[in-house]
């Protein structure tokens, strides 16, 4: 199950709302501005080892905690990076068609009957009608 965040939606909401492409393009997006994040924050991580030299002790407990808190954002930021990058390839691997091979042509089968358990999105390709389940989980 993909964490849930304001930012993402979560894939069945992104295919009814948006289709799977720009689903697809938002969560690239939003993870390459993760990733981003994590090489900014790695500068500032730098910036301040590199302010420890020749400051008063109390620089220097102040400079820690900036290390301490860019590090922290660092690397939150590149595991978000990886999670979205890798869920969104995940994804993207199972989107072509296996009847007709369109790649992304899909839309989310609303029928109730086709729930077919935790972790799976029930969908259709919309050039020829057929059905299967992306492996979300
Ligand atoms: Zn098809």
């Amino acid at each position: 199950m993909p964490q849930r965040n304001p930012l993402n939606r979560p894939l069945a909401d992104g295919i009814r709302q948006l289709g799977f492409r720009k689903w697809y393009e938002r969560e690239l997006l939003s993870s390459h501005a993760h990733m981003t994040l994590a090489i900014l924050a790695a500068v500032a991580m730098l910036a301040s080892f590199e302010a420890f030299q020749g400051a008063s002790p109390v620089d220097k407990l102040i400079n820690t905690g900036f290390v301490v808190a860019s590090a922290a954002i660092a690397l939150w930021s590149l595991r978000r990076y990886l999670f979205l990058l890798m869920h969104a390839e995940e994804l993207a691997n199972q989107a072509n068609c296996p009847s007709c091979k369109a790649y992304g042509q899909l839309k989310l089968q609303e029928d109730p009957a086709a729930r077919p358990g935790p972790g799976l999105v029930p969908v259709c390709c919309k050039r020829c009608g057929f059905r299967w389940n992306l492996n979300d989980g």
